[in-house]
C-alpha cells in the first residue's frame, strides 16, 4: 500500500450517498444501451435524447444543443499493390465479421476511413515513413530518400494521426496509407503465443483504427468556423489550412505486411535508418524505399457535407450562479460500439446523474452549479465541445470554476489522470477515497493502482479530448481515465472491436473500473462544486512552473541559444507569481478555520472574493493572444506540441520557437509568457 489512510476508505455522509449510488449491473446497462447504435458524429438524435431523458429522471434538467457543421463520412475506397513483377495484392481493408462479437456484424458497421479525409486518387511509388513526424521527414531527407511525389506508408502511434497526413503533404507527397502495428502492442501478441481476439487478448489482425485526420494542433472545431460557433447561417472559411489535401486510408498490421515486404531490400534498410520506433514487430525490414516499379494505387470517397450534430446538456443550479463547474464526456463513436472510446466515460456520466439525483433527494443543494454535458462530434476535432465554447465563451470566462472530462473512463486497469496544477492536490487526495480492486489485490484504492502505474506523477495536459477548448480559455481542467498496460488485453482502439463483447470479456468484466472512475469523477465533482473554499493548491502551480523552466533551460541549452533567449524574466515572474499564491493559500487557511455556520456576511463576501480568485486566475494566462501560427492556443504555460497533436509542450511560445530556430521570435515569446504569468499573478494577489 502507497497511502497512510487506511482500508477502507473513510467517507463522509453526502460523499457515501454518491459512491453507493454505483451500481455494477446499472452501468452494464447504459454501456450496452450506448454501444449497440449507430452513433457516429450527427447520425444518432435519439441517443442525445435518450441520455438527457436519464439526466431528467435523476434531478437534472437537460436539454439538446445543435450546432450544424462540416463533416464528411466514408462512401467508397480502395487501395491496391502493384509489383514490377506483374503481381498485384488488393487488401480488403475490412475489419472481420466475428460470431462471438454481435455488432461486429450489423448490417450499418462503418467501413475503415479517416474523418475529414480528402476525396481523391494516388498512384505511385510509396516510402515507408515511420512516425511521420518532422524529424522522420528530415532523417529521411538526409538519407536522400525522394519523397515528391510519393505515397507514405506511415505507422500509426505517436503524434496524432492528422500530423502524419499533414506532413507528408507538406513534403510533397500525393497520399498516407497509415498501419498498427503489433510492436505498439505491449507483450500480448500472437507472436508471443496470445490468442486473438475474440478468442483471446492479442490483437485481431483484422483490426483497423478510424480516426480524424484534421491538423489538430492548428485549431480544433468545425473547420470551417475557426472562434465562432457553427450555426445554419453562420460564414463559412475555407477549410485547407486544416484538412488534408491529399487522400488518406488506414489499413490493419495483417493486410500491411505485403506493402512493407515490397519495400524490402530497398532504399535505407530500418535498422540503419536510426530512429526510435522505426522498426516494429512484423517479419520485414521497415526499409524506406521507394522500391522502383512497386506502386501503390488507393483512391477515397467521402461525402462532404454539412449536417447537425447534437449535445446534451444537464444542469443542477447552485446557490451560487457565478461560480459553475463543467463536467464533460463525448458520445459519438467511430463505430457501432465504442465500449470503451467514449462509452465507458458515458455509462459512467448517466450513474453519476443517478448518484447526484440521490444526494437532491436528501435536500441537498450544491454551493456551485453542476452543468453536465454529452458531446457529439469529439472524434472528427473536438467539434461538439468546441463550437459550445464558443458559443457561451461569456458567460464561461465569467463563471466556470473547472472542466472535468472523462472520455475512456476504462479501456484497461490503469488509472490516469492529466490536470492543471492546482487541481493535483484535490485529484490526488480524492483518489483515496475510491476502492479499486487491482491486479488481484482487493484492499486497494484508486490512489493505491494510479501510484504504482503512474509513479505517482499526474499528467500535464496537451490535446486529444474536450478539455482543449476550455483549458485555452484560462479554465482548470483536469482529464481522467484508465487504460491498459504492456502484459493486459490489447484495447482495440477505434476498430469494430472496441464492442461491448471485448469490454465484458477483456476489458472491464463486472464493470469494476467503470464503477470507480464513476466513483471517483463523482466525488472530486462534489468536493469542487460544494466545497466552501475552491480545493485548489496554488502554491503547486508554482512548483510546476519551475520545472517547466528548468525544462525550457534544458532546451535552450541543447539547441545552443543561450546567448539569444535569456529567460530570466519568466523566472523573475515566477517568484512574483508564487509572492501572489502563498499569500493567497495563507489567506485560504486561515477563512476556512472560521466556521462558516457563525460567519458574518462580510466574511462570506470575503469567501467569495477568494474564490474567484482561484476561478479566475489562469485567465490571465490566456490574455496574451494566440500563439504564434495558431491564434486558438491561448495558454501560455501548455499547449499540445505543434508536431505531436497528443503531447503537451510547456512554455510553448518559447519552446517552439527556440526549436524551430526562430530565436527573435523566441525571446518576443519570453515577454508574452512572463506578461501572462504576471496577469495570472495580479488576479491571485489580496
Ligand atoms: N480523440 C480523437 C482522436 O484522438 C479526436 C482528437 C482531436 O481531434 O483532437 O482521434
Ligand atoms: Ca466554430
Ligand atoms: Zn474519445
Ligand atoms: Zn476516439
Amino acid at each position: 500500500r502507497q497511502d497512510a489512510v487506511g482500508f477502507p476508505p473513510v467517507l463522509d455522509e453526502n460523499e457515501s450517498v454518491l459512491a453507493n449510488s454505483f451500481d455494477n449491473t446499472s452501468l452494464d446497462t447504459w454501456s450496452y444501451y450506448y454501444t449497440h447504435g449507430l452513433h457516429v458524429a450527427g447520425t444518432n438524435r435519439t441517443m442525445a435524447e435518450w441520455t438527457a431523458d436519464r439526466w431528467n429522471e435523476n434531478g437534472f434538467t437537460a436539454h439538446l444543443t445543435e450546432y450544424y457543421v462540416f463533416l464528411n463520412y466514408p462512401v467508397s475506397h480502395s487501395l491496391s499493390l502493384s509489383l514490377p513483377s506483374g503481381t498485384i495484392y488488393t487488401p480488403s481493408l475490412t475489419e472481420e465479421v466475428l460470431a462471438e462479437d454481435e455488432t461486429s456484424s450489423y448490417p450499418n458497421r462503418v467501413p475503415t476511413f479517416h474523418g475529414y479525409s480528402f476525396t481523391g486518387n494516388a498512384s505511385a511509388e510509396f516510402v515507408y515513413v515511420g512516425r511521420g513526424q518532422q524529424v522522420d521527414f528530415a532523417r529521411l531527407q538526409a538519407l536522400g530518400v525522394p519523397l515528391q511525389g510519393k505515397i507514405a506508408l506511415s505507422r500509426y502511434g505517436g503524434p496524432f494521426r492528422g500530423l502524419k497526413v499533414k506532413n507528408a503533404q507538406e513534403h510533397g507527397m500525393v497520399g498516407a496509407v497509415l498501419f498498427i502495428d503489433p510492436g505498439d502492442d505491449g507483450n500480448i501478441t500472437e507472436a508471443n503465443g496470445y490468442a486473438a481476439y475474440p478468442d483471446g487478448p492479442a490483437r485481431n489482425p483484422s483490426s483497423s483504427q478510424r480516426g480524424s485526420v484534421q491538423f489538430a494542433s492548428i485549431y480544433p472545431g468545425d473547420p470551417t468556423t475557426p472562434g465562432y460557433p457553427s450555426k445554419r447561417d453562420s460564414p463559412r472559411t475555407g477549410r485547407s489550412g486544416v484538412t488534408p489535401r491529399i487522400p488518406s486510408l488506414p489499413i490493419s498490421w495483417a493486410e500491411v505486411v505485403p506493402l512493407l515486404a515490397a519495400l524490402d531490400g530497398w532504399g535505407t534498410p530500418g535498422e540503419q535508418v536510426n530512429r526510435t520506433r522505426w522498426v516494429g514487430a512484423l517479419n520485414v525490414s521497415y526499409s524506406t524505399g521507394p522500391a522502383p516499379g512497386a506502386t501503390i494505387s488507393m483512391s477515397n470517397v467521402m461525402n462532404d457535407t454539412y449536417t447537425s450534430i447534437w449535445n446534451t446538456i444537464g444542469i443542477i443550479n447552485g446557490t451560487r450562479q457565478d461560480e459553475v463547474i463543467v463536467i464533460g464526456n463525448h458520445r459519438d463513436a467511430w463505430i457501432v460500439g465504442g465500449a470503451a472510446d467514449p462509452n465507458s466515460g458515458s455509462a459512467v456520466m448517466v450513474e453519476l446523474s443517478k448518484a447526484f439525483g440521490a444526494l437532491l433527494r436528501t435536500g441537498w443543494q450544491p454551493r456551485r452549479t453542476i452543468v453536465l454535458c454529452s458531446w457529439d462530434a469529439e472524434e472528427y476535432g473536438l467539434v461538439g465541445s468546441t463550437e459550445w465554447v464558443e458559443e457561451y465563451i461569456p458567460w464561461l470566462t465569467e463563471a466556470a470554476v473547472a472542466y472535468l472530462n472523462i472520455d475512456i473512463a476504462t479501456s484497461g486497469p490503469n488509472p490516469n489522470i492529466f490536470a492543471t496544477p492546482d487541481l493535483h492536490d484535490i485529484a490526488i487526495s480524492t483518489m483515496k477515497k475510491v476502492i479499486y480492486p487491482y491486479r488481484g489485490s482487493t484492499n486497494s484504492t484508486l490512489y493505491d493502482a494510479w501510484y504504482s502505474a503512474r509513479m505517482g506523477r499526474v499528467g500535464v495536459l496537451g490535446s486529444g479530448s474536450d478539455y482543449t477548448s476550455f483549458l485555452h480559455r484560462g479554465i482548470s481542467s483536469i482529464d481522467m481515465g484508465s487504460d491498459a498496460g504492456p502484459d493486459d488485453p490489447v484495447y482495440h482502439y477505434h476498430s469494430n472491436y472496441d464492442s461491448y463483447h471485448w469490454m465484458t470479456t477483456f476489458g472491464d468484466p463486472g464493470f469494476v473500473q467503470h464503477k470507480a472512475m464513476g466513483q471517483y469523477l463523482s466525488l472530486l465533482a462534489y468536493h469542487l462544486a460544494d466545497d466552501e473554499i475552491v480545493p485548489y493548491n496554488v502554491n503547486t502551480f508554482t512548483q510546476e512552473m519551475r520545472h517547466y523552466l528548468d525544462a525550457l533551460n534544458q532546451t535552450i541549452i541543447s539547441n545552443g541559444a543561450s546567448a539569444e533567449v535569456d529567460i530570466a524574466p519568466l523566472g523573475e515572474a515566477i517568484d512574483i507569481f508564487d509572492q501572489a499564491a502563498t499569500a493567497l493559500m495563507t489567506a485560504l487557511a486561515s477563512a476556512s478555520t472560521s466556521p462558516s455556520t457563525t460567519s458574518s456576511a462580510a466574511d462570506a463576501e470575503y469567501i467569495d472574493t477568494l474564490n474567484h480568485k482561484l476561478r479566475d486566475f489562469q485567465r490571465g494566462f490566456t490574455s496574451q493572444g494566440g500563439l504564434p501560427g495558431r491564434e486558438f492556443y491561448r495558454h501560455v504555460v501548455f499547449a499540445p506540441g505543434l508536431d505531436t497533436g497528443y503531447e503537451p509542450v510547456t512554455f510553448p511560445g518559447v519552446t517552439e520557437q527556440v526549436q524551430s530556430g526562430d530565436l527573435a521570435l523566441a525571446a518576443e515569446w519570453v515577454g508574452k509568457t512572463r506578461a501572462g504569468i504576471l496577469r495570472a499573478a495580479e488576479v491571485l494577489r489580496l
